[in-house]
Protein backbone atom coordinates (compact mmCIF):
# COMPACT_ATOMS: atom_id res chain seq x y z
CA UNK A 1 0.00 0.00 0.00
CA UNK A 2 0.90 3.71 -0.70
CA UNK A 3 0.84 4.35 3.01
CA UNK A 4 0.03 2.96 6.50
CA UNK A 5 -0.29 3.92 10.10
CA UNK A 6 1.43 3.66 13.00
CA UNK A 7 0.30 4.73 16.32
CA UNK A 8 -1.84 7.20 14.88
CA UNK A 9 0.37 8.79 12.17
CA UNK A 10 0.06 8.19 8.42
CA UNK A 11 3.01 7.63 6.84
CA UNK A 12 3.79 7.44 3.02
CA UNK A 13 5.49 3.90 1.88
CA UNK A 14 7.36 5.11 -1.07
CA UNK A 15 10.91 4.94 -2.52
CA UNK A 16 13.29 7.74 -2.25
CA UNK A 17 13.10 7.89 -5.88
CA UNK A 18 9.44 8.69 -5.74
CA UNK A 19 9.81 10.56 -2.64
CA UNK A 20 12.08 13.63 -4.25
CA UNK A 21 10.20 13.64 -7.46
CA UNK A 22 7.25 14.26 -4.97
CA UNK A 23 9.33 16.70 -3.50
CA UNK A 24 10.46 18.49 -7.28
CA UNK A 25 6.91 18.39 -8.24
CA UNK A 26 5.64 20.82 -5.30
CA UNK A 27 8.30 22.72 -5.63
CA UNK A 28 6.92 24.03 -9.28
CA UNK A 29 3.44 24.77 -7.48
CA UNK A 30 2.52 27.90 -6.34
CA UNK A 31 0.81 26.62 -2.68
CA UNK A 32 3.45 25.29 -0.04
CA UNK A 33 3.43 21.94 0.56
CA UNK A 34 4.93 20.05 3.33
CA UNK A 35 6.89 17.18 4.48
CA UNK A 36 8.36 15.58 6.88
CA UNK A 37 10.52 12.72 8.43
CA UNK A 38 9.79 10.60 11.17
CA UNK A 39 11.87 7.97 13.02
CA UNK A 40 11.71 6.68 16.18
CA UNK A 41 12.15 9.57 18.03
CA UNK A 42 9.65 11.42 16.43
CA UNK A 43 7.49 8.85 16.73
CA UNK A 44 7.40 9.04 21.01
CA UNK A 45 6.93 12.86 20.44
CA UNK A 46 3.98 12.45 17.83
CA UNK A 47 2.82 9.95 20.60
CA UNK A 48 2.30 12.25 23.40
CA UNK A 49 1.82 15.41 21.01
CA UNK A 50 -1.15 15.95 19.49
CA UNK A 51 -0.69 18.54 17.85
CA UNK A 52 2.74 17.62 15.95
CA UNK A 53 0.28 14.52 15.35
CA UNK A 54 -2.23 16.48 13.71
CA UNK A 55 0.39 18.91 11.28
CA UNK A 56 1.80 15.54 10.34
CA UNK A 57 -1.38 13.83 9.19
CA UNK A 58 -2.15 17.11 7.19
CA UNK A 59 1.30 16.81 4.69
CA UNK A 60 1.73 15.68 1.82
CA UNK A 61 4.05 13.14 2.62
CA UNK A 62 5.77 11.64 5.96
CA UNK A 63 8.72 10.08 5.21
CA UNK A 64 9.93 6.71 7.17
CA UNK A 65 13.32 7.47 8.57
CA UNK A 66 15.51 4.56 10.09
CA UNK A 67 15.64 1.20 11.51
CA UNK A 68 13.47 1.81 14.28
CA UNK A 69 10.64 2.61 11.58
CA UNK A 70 11.54 -0.39 9.65
CA UNK A 71 11.21 -2.79 12.83
CA UNK A 72 8.01 -1.04 13.88
CA UNK A 73 6.85 -1.92 10.24
CA UNK A 74 8.40 -5.47 10.43
CA UNK A 75 6.63 -5.77 14.02
CA UNK A 76 3.16 -4.49 12.30
CA UNK A 77 3.58 -7.05 9.36
CA UNK A 78 4.05 -3.86 6.73
CA UNK A 79 6.31 -4.60 4.31
CA UNK A 80 7.76 -1.07 3.59
CA UNK A 81 9.62 -0.20 0.84
CA UNK A 82 12.50 2.11 1.71
CA UNK A 83 14.22 3.82 4.61
CA UNK A 84 13.84 7.60 3.30
CA UNK A 85 16.08 10.00 5.27
CA UNK A 86 17.19 13.08 5.18
CA UNK A 87 20.67 12.49 5.06
CA UNK A 88 20.71 9.53 1.89
CA UNK A 89 17.94 12.39 0.44
CA UNK A 90 19.93 15.83 0.97
CA UNK A 91 22.42 14.95 -1.72
CA UNK A 92 20.03 13.27 -4.24
CA UNK A 93 17.86 16.02 -3.80
CA UNK A 94 20.26 18.77 -4.27
CA UNK A 95 21.40 16.88 -7.59
CA UNK A 96 17.82 16.40 -9.14
CA UNK A 97 17.12 20.69 -8.22
CA UNK A 98 20.47 21.49 -9.78
CA UNK A 99 19.46 19.55 -12.95
CA UNK A 100 15.82 21.47 -12.81
CA UNK A 101 16.97 24.50 -11.56
CA UNK A 102 15.13 24.59 -8.27
CA UNK A 103 16.65 26.71 -5.89
CA UNK A 104 16.80 25.51 -2.25
CA UNK A 105 16.70 27.98 1.02
CA UNK A 106 18.50 26.86 4.08
CA UNK A 107 17.30 27.92 7.04
CA UNK A 108 18.15 26.63 10.84
CA UNK A 109 20.96 25.06 12.93
CA UNK A 110 23.86 27.05 14.58
CA UNK A 111 25.16 30.11 12.99
CA UNK A 112 27.86 29.22 10.23
CA UNK A 113 26.63 25.51 10.09
CA UNK A 114 24.24 25.40 7.13
CA UNK A 115 27.12 27.90 4.68
CA UNK A 116 29.69 24.53 5.56
CA UNK A 117 26.58 21.66 4.61
CA UNK A 118 25.33 24.08 1.44
CA UNK A 119 29.23 24.97 0.41
CA UNK A 120 29.86 20.56 0.32
CA UNK A 121 26.55 20.51 -2.21
CA UNK A 122 27.95 23.43 -4.14
CA UNK A 123 31.13 21.68 -4.70
CA UNK A 124 29.88 18.60 -5.69
CA UNK A 125 26.88 20.01 -8.34
CA UNK A 126 28.31 23.45 -9.36
CA UNK A 127 25.03 24.34 -10.78
CA UNK A 128 23.17 23.79 -7.72
CA UNK A 129 21.73 27.04 -6.65
CA UNK A 130 21.31 27.42 -2.72
CA UNK A 131 19.35 30.89 -2.82
CA UNK A 132 19.65 31.89 1.09
CA UNK A 133 20.87 30.84 4.24
CA UNK A 134 19.96 31.81 7.67
CA UNK A 135 20.69 30.02 11.17
CA UNK A 136 18.27 28.90 12.90
CA UNK A 137 18.32 30.86 16.19
CA UNK A 138 16.34 33.64 15.78
CA UNK A 139 13.50 35.44 17.78
CA UNK A 140 9.80 35.05 17.34
CA UNK A 141 10.05 39.27 16.20
CA UNK A 142 12.52 38.52 13.52
CA UNK A 143 10.08 35.88 11.96
CA UNK A 144 8.50 37.99 9.38
CA UNK A 145 12.24 39.38 8.74
CA UNK A 146 13.19 35.73 7.87
CA UNK A 147 10.48 35.18 5.88
CA UNK A 148 10.43 37.92 3.54
CA UNK A 149 14.12 36.77 3.14
CA UNK A 150 13.02 33.18 1.89
CA UNK A 151 10.77 34.86 -0.41
CA UNK A 152 12.55 37.29 -1.54
CA UNK A 153 16.05 34.78 -2.42
CA UNK A 154 12.98 32.97 -4.83
CA UNK A 155 13.71 29.86 -3.48
CA UNK A 156 11.31 27.02 -4.22
CA UNK A 157 12.19 24.43 -1.64
CA UNK A 158 12.75 25.10 2.00
CA UNK A 159 14.74 22.83 3.79
CA UNK A 160 14.23 23.89 7.87
CA UNK A 161 17.05 22.22 10.72
CA UNK A 162 15.33 24.11 13.95
CA UNK A 163 14.66 19.79 15.30
CA UNK A 164 11.29 17.94 15.68
CA UNK A 165 8.63 19.18 16.26
CA UNK A 166 9.52 22.55 16.39
CA UNK A 167 10.35 22.82 12.54
CA UNK A 168 6.79 21.41 12.04
CA UNK A 169 4.99 23.48 13.70
CA UNK A 170 6.96 26.78 12.46
CA UNK A 171 6.18 24.94 8.47
CA UNK A 172 2.97 24.88 9.91
CA UNK A 173 1.68 28.16 11.21
CA UNK A 174 3.76 29.85 7.93
CA UNK A 175 2.91 27.90 5.00
CA UNK A 176 0.94 30.28 3.72
CA UNK A 177 3.09 33.13 3.76
CA UNK A 178 5.70 31.32 1.95
CA UNK A 179 6.06 31.65 -1.85
CA UNK A 180 8.07 28.11 -1.88
CA UNK A 181 6.56 25.10 -3.26
CA UNK A 182 8.22 22.57 -0.83
CA UNK A 183 8.92 22.88 2.71
CA UNK A 184 10.83 20.19 5.02
CA UNK A 185 11.75 19.62 8.20
CA UNK A 186 15.19 18.34 8.29
CA UNK A 187 16.36 18.29 11.97
CA UNK A 188 20.47 17.49 12.34
CA UNK A 189 20.95 17.57 8.79
CA UNK A 190 22.90 20.56 8.65
CA UNK A 191 25.20 19.68 11.46
CA UNK A 192 25.52 16.35 9.78
CA UNK A 193 27.03 17.64 6.47
CA UNK A 194 28.90 21.05 7.96
CA UNK A 195 31.67 18.22 9.49
N1 LIG B 1 18.09 24.22 16.20
C1 LIG B 1 17.82 25.48 15.69
N2 LIG B 1 17.13 26.35 16.47
C2 LIG B 1 16.67 26.05 17.70
C3 LIG B 1 16.95 24.75 18.20
C4 LIG B 1 17.64 23.85 17.41
O1 LIG B 1 18.20 25.79 14.58
O2 LIG B 1 16.06 26.90 18.34
C5 LIG B 1 18.85 23.29 15.36
C6 LIG B 1 20.08 22.69 15.98
O3 LIG B 1 21.17 23.59 15.89
C7 LIG B 1 20.25 21.44 15.14
C8 LIG B 1 18.81 21.06 14.80
O4 LIG B 1 18.03 22.21 15.08
O5 LIG B 1 20.94 21.76 13.95
C9 LIG B 1 18.22 19.95 15.66
O6 LIG B 1 18.90 18.82 15.45
P1 LIG B 1 18.44 17.49 16.17
O7 LIG B 1 19.38 16.45 15.72
O8 LIG B 1 18.24 17.73 17.63
O9 LIG B 1 16.99 17.31 15.53
P2 LIG B 1 16.23 15.96 15.23
O10 LIG B 1 16.93 15.40 13.99
O11 LIG B 1 16.36 15.11 16.44
O12 LIG B 1 14.83 16.41 14.95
Amino acid sequence: QKQFRLFNVTISNITMGDAISSVINSAKTPQCDSYAFVNADCMNIAYKNEQYRQILNRNTHVFADGSGLRLACKIHHIALKDNVNGTDMFPLLCQQAAEQGVGIFMLGAKPGIANKAAAKMQQRFPLLRICGIHDGYFSAQQTDDVINKINASGAKILLLAMGAPTQELWIAEHSSKLSVGAAIGVGGLFDFYAD
